[in-house]
Order: C-alpha cells, then structure tokens, then sequence
C-alpha cells in the first residue's frame, strides 16, 4: 500500500519514528555516495548516508575493478568500496543502514522518512544509482534465483563445470562472461545483433578465450525449466529460425535503469527518468544534487560516480555556507 505524507510528521506512516534534523543527507552508498560522503565530512557536515540494501551498490558485486587508478593490479569491488567508506567515516560522516521510502522536496527542510527514523535535511544528495534491465520474457522471473542471475560474481560460483549462457553485448556482458569462465563449463554469449557494443580490450579477451561461444542475431524469447533452467528459446532475428539451446544457467547483463522512482514528480527527469542536472550537479531543486548513475546513462564508471559524488559534496558545502551568510 502507497503511503500518503499529508504533513512534516511521522501520523503519514501510523508509526512515530524519531525525528533528526541533519545538514547533510546523502541518499545512496556506491561511489558518487561514498565519495560524496568523504568531501562533506571534512568539510565539517557530519553527513548521514542512507546506504539502501546494499551498501556499495552494483561495485560490491564486481569481482575485480582494473580501471580505478592507484590500483595497478586492480582491487576487488567490495574492498574498493569499503576503503571508501573508511576514508568517509575517518572524518565524521555517519552510516546508516536504512532506505528512504518517501521524500517530500518542495519545501527546506527536505523531509525524507526512512524505516527507522524521519530525517529533515537543509541540503541533499542523492546517489541512488542505477538497476539491471530485465528481459521480461516468460520464465525469467519465475526462475530468477534458480538459474537466472543478474550478477555473475554473486551467483558463478553455483555453476562450476556447468553450461551458461550470457545474454547482451556491451562492456558489461563480456567481463561477466569472462570472469564466468573461471566456474563454467562454457560460456555463450548471445547477441541480438551481428556486432558487439562492447569495447576492443574486452572483445580480444572474449574472443580468444576457449570457454566464451556466440551466437550472433539472435534473442532470448522463453526461458524454460521447472525447478531449474534447462534450457531457452531463441530466435534468430536475421532469418526468423526458432531453436531450444539447452543451458543451466542464463547471465542477463543488458544495461540499467536508473533509480529514481523515489523521486517522481518532484524533480524534473528525462524520458529514461535520469535525474537532470546542471554542470554543478544541481537538480531542479536547489539544494537537491544528484551524483553519479541516476543522472549519468553515459559515463558508468566508478571514477566518474566518483567525481560526480565529490562536485555534488562541493555544490552543497557552497550552498550550505551561502544559506549561512544569508540569514546572519
Ligand atoms: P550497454 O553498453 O548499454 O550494453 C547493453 C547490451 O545489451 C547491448 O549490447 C544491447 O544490445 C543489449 N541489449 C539491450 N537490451 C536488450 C534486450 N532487450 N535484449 C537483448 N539484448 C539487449 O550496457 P553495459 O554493458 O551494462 O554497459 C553500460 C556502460 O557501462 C557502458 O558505458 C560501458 O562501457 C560501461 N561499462 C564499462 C566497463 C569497463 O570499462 N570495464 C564494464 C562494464 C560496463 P545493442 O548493442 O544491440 O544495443
């Protein structure tokens, strides 16, 4: 049931949760939120960071990150993040493991209620990040957690010697299919066009490893099996052929949704419902900052969530600071 805010106070959610007033609210805990975090804490803000369900977001879940520098062997996602949030708890900021669930913007303070507390923010950033795409073909659902995953380094480990299909073509679905064939039997790549989208380092990789097939023009349309998957439909998108391709598992990476819904009709979005923002990381609210996925479809990447979560800190110290001489 969708609960209403009629005011300021915790009766929109039949519970009284306890009331905190904070400079900074940081709504996210991947890169843009942590890094956020780290620069709004030394600058004295005692931030709160609302780390959601999963602290550190989709960059927990990376197996290994070679394009963060300063790391020259590369370091593993979870150990990346968990630096972060060292560096910004070491200077004050304050973690709480918690999600919003409801936000009102259209006045200062920013009210925005969590499950355990409500909060009344003078400035925000939010760093929410961005979620796989489904397929949205039958099966795919019902067989999520029994043979279909969104994350290979979470789920890999169950498919040791086994037979997997990785479905999309971009960055994203060559280093998962790659960090696959460490468990798999084999690893095939299927690809709704003849070429793939992801880059040169990842296709010479993909293509000159033994395990990794392709199955080119082609897409998933049925995802089958009882208890487990055991196989999918495809069909070729060239010739119109329909053929079962036995499998025991099926790896879906074929891009993201950003994750705003939180915040529908209250700041102005494009049509893939990122957040717009200034060259400041301004929303449409002043005082409202977004950093790093639910603005950026481009960039993606750890570094650029990064410096986006650190502007977006520096955009709101400022105008923290200007609401200050303002009113003295
Ligand atoms: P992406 O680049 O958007 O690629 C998505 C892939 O899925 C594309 O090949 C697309 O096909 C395919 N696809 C989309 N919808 C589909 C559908 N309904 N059915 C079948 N296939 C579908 O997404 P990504 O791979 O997640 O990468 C996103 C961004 O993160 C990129 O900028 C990428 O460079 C970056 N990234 C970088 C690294 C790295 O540098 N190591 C790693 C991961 C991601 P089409 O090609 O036909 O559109």
């Amino acid at each position: 049931m969708e609960i209403k805010l009629t005011n300021f106070s915790s009766v929109s959610s039949g519970v009284t949760l306890p009331k905190k007033n904070v400079k900074l609210l940081i709504i996210g805990s991947g890169p843009a939120g942590l890094s956020a975090a780290l620069y709004a804490a030394r600058a004295d803000l005692k931030p709160v960071v609302l780390t959601g369900t999963e602290m550190g977001g989709q960059v927990s879940l990376t197996y290994i990150v070679e394009n963060y520098p300063g790391f020259p062997e590369g370091i593993g996602g979870a150990e990346l993040i968990e630096k972060f949030k060292q560096q910004a708890e070491h200077f004050g900021a304050v973690f709480e493991f918690d999600s919003a669930v409801e936000v009102n913007l259209s006045k200062s303070p920013f009210y925005v209620r969590t499950y355990q507390n409500e909060y009344f923010a003078e400035a925000m950033i939010i760093a929410t990040g961005a979620s796989a795409v489904h397929l949205n073909v039958p099966g795919e659902t019902e067989l999520t957690g029994r043979g279909v995953s969104y994350c290979a380094t979470c789920d890999g480990w169950f498919f040791k010697e086994k037979d997997v299909i990785v479905v999309g073509g971009g960055d994203s679905a060559l280093e998962e299919s790659l960090f696959l064939t460490r468990y798999a039997k084999s690893v095939t790549i299927i690809h709704r066009r003849d070429s793939l989208r992801a880059g040169a380092i990842l296709k010479n990789r993909a293509a000159a490893n033994p395990k990794i097939h392709f199955i080119m023009n082609s897409i998933v349309t049925n995802i089958l099996g009882e208890d487990a998957v055991k196989s999918v439909k495809l069909k070729n998108v060239v010739n119109g052929e329909i053929f079962d391709h036995p499998t025991d598992g099926v790896f879906i990476f074929i891009g993201h949704t950003p994750n705003t819904q939180l915040f529908e009709g209250q700041l102005e979005m494009d049509d893939r419902k990122y957040i717009r923002i200034n060259h400041l990381m301004q929303s449409s609210v002043p005082g409202v900052y977004v950093a790093g996925e639910a603005a950026d479809p481009h960039f993606r990447q750890v570094i650029t969530s990064a410096g986006m979560g650190a502007a977006a800190a520096m955009q709101a110290i400022h105008f923290l600071q200007d609401r200050v001489e303002i009113s003295s």
